[in-house]
């Protein structure tokens, strides 16, 4: 179901120039969006918008996925950690990129949306992806460090917890800003235990960052 849709959408963000990398565009092929969309808005699931999934909470659309993932230069066997797990779409594309020898985490603070998300991945084979439900800001220390980190909803500065479970040599995106607007995907490279370069990669727009070390 959807196959055809799919196949279109990768077309169009490789056309797009959104997508690049061989392994992200399988992936992109692969997971399918249309089992982590709200039966509601199933039928728009491969149009390039976020679309509602419940609680003020959006499924990020297809093209800032793919630029997310392609400025953190996700691999095989990465230990990944993941903030705000929603539909669980993004985790899935995370768990094919890293494969079955790499490790992916990711942090809901919505009760409901944790067990969304969760139910969305274990339904589409993805049950290896830990869904923890709690503050991402604070992040999740019992398994740091982490090769990368990937936050999906707007913080104020890079939460602080976030770089310090980084690898030397890790990176860490996020959208950085205010609310919904003015906002820029920042990607953090931890050069050693006491330095990180920043690189800011553009406008984005995304739901906040609520937590203790993002928006109150
Ligand atoms: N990655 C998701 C997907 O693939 O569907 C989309 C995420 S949505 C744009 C942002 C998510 O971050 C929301 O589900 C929101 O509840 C969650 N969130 C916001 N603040 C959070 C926090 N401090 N810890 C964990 N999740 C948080």
């Amino acid at each position: 179901m959807y196959e055809k849709e799919r196949e279109e959408m990768v077309e169009r963000l490789v056309k797009w120039g959104y997508l690049t990398k061989p392994e992200i565009i399988a992936a992109f092929k692969k997971v399918q969006r249309h089992e982590f969309t709200p039966a509601n808005v199933r039928g728009y699931a491969h149009v390039d918008q976020p679309l509602p999934i419940g609680y003020g909470q959006t499924i990020s659309a297809p093209s800032m996925i793919a630029i997310m993932l392609e400025s953190l230069e996700l691999g095989p066997k990465q230990k990944v950690l993941e903030i705000g797990t929603g539909s669980g779409y993004n985790a899935a594309l995370i768990a094919e990129i890293v494969g079955g020898e790499g490790k992916v985490f990711t942090i809901e603070r919505v009760a409901e949306l944790a067990e969304f998300g969760r139910d969305n991945l274990q339904r589409t084979g993805y049950g290896r992806v830990n869904v923890i439900l709690g503050d991402g800001t604070c992040g999740y220390e019992a398994e740091a460090p982490y090769d990368r980190i990937l936050v999906t909803a707007c913080a104020p500065e890079l939460p602080k917890p976030l770089v310090e479970q980084l690898k030397v040599g890790g990176k860490l995106g996020a959208p950085v800003g205010q609310h919904y607007m003015f906002q820029t995907w920042t990607v953090a490279e931890k050069r050693s235990e006491n330095e990180i370069s920043v690189r800011e990669c553009g406008g984005c727009s995304f739901v906040p960052l609520v937590g203790k070390y993002g928006w109150k």
